[in-house]
């Protein structure tokens, strides 16, 4: 009887002996991993936690230590244009395919107004004949705008400059109607306002 206790007493102290023989080495738990033991894989505590930046335009929530990411980018907040987030151009080609129809449309606007301006006053025949010619260079600011216009009906966020191209486009601009004073001073009237609606759109590009 009592050598069986004794047996027993052995074998317990040999199982002992067996998982006692190396004292765990454990390494630095990680994001994934808690301390783990290099020797027999043992686990003690848990995983430490991720330290995730924000997300940006481009780049989803990531961590700093480990690289994981979580989620997806947010994306530009703008369809066209600086995003006011990340400073990025977005569509720049189109923007420049719009200000090059902006400033070959001014190029006509300055022709106009110069032709109106340096006009001989005192020749109603030859004023009529500048205003006349002013007015061809009117068309051409026109056909700029209306291009503009077109191009930039594809982006929702040009749509306010869209409004404005479109509604100095729309504005009654029609030549002068004979060389009487009235009809030459009506014709200046229509072409100040229509300046006016396209300086706002240009303010709006800029
Ligand atoms: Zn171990
Ligand atoms: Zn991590
Ligand atoms: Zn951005």
């Amino acid at each position: 009887m009592k050598s069986k206790v004794m047996a027993v007493a052995v074998l317990i102290s040999g199982v002992i002996s067996m998982c006692g023989c190396h004292s765990h080495e454990y390494s630095e738990a990680t994001c994934t991993q808690p301390k783990t033991c290099i020797g027999c894989g043992e686990t003690e505590g848990e995983a430490l936690p991720h330290l995730f930046s924000n997300a940006t335009c481009t780049k989803p929530k990531t961590c700093k230590k480990c690289g994981a990411t979580e989620g997806s980018a947010t994306g530009h907040s703008v369809s066209i244009g600086a995003c006011p987030e990340c400073g990025t151009i977005i569509n720049a080609d189109v923007l420049y395919k719009i200000e090059f129809q902006l400033n070959q449309s001014y190029q006509f606007m300055d022709m106009a107004i110069t032709a109106i301006n340096t006009t001989d006053q005192d020749n109603l025949s030859t004023v009529y004949m500048d205003f006349m010619i002013a007015w061809a260079h009117f068309e051409n600011v026109k056909a700029n705008l209306r291009d503009a216009s077109y191009i930039c009906k594809d982006y929702p966020d040009l749509s306010t400059l869209k409004a404005k191209i479109d509604k100095a486009e729309r504005a009654d601009l029609s030549k002068p109607e004979s060389k009487d004073v009235d009809d030459l001073n009506a014709f200046l009237t229509r072409a100040n306002k229509f300046k006016d609606l396209y300086d706002d759109a240009l303010k709006e590009f800029s």
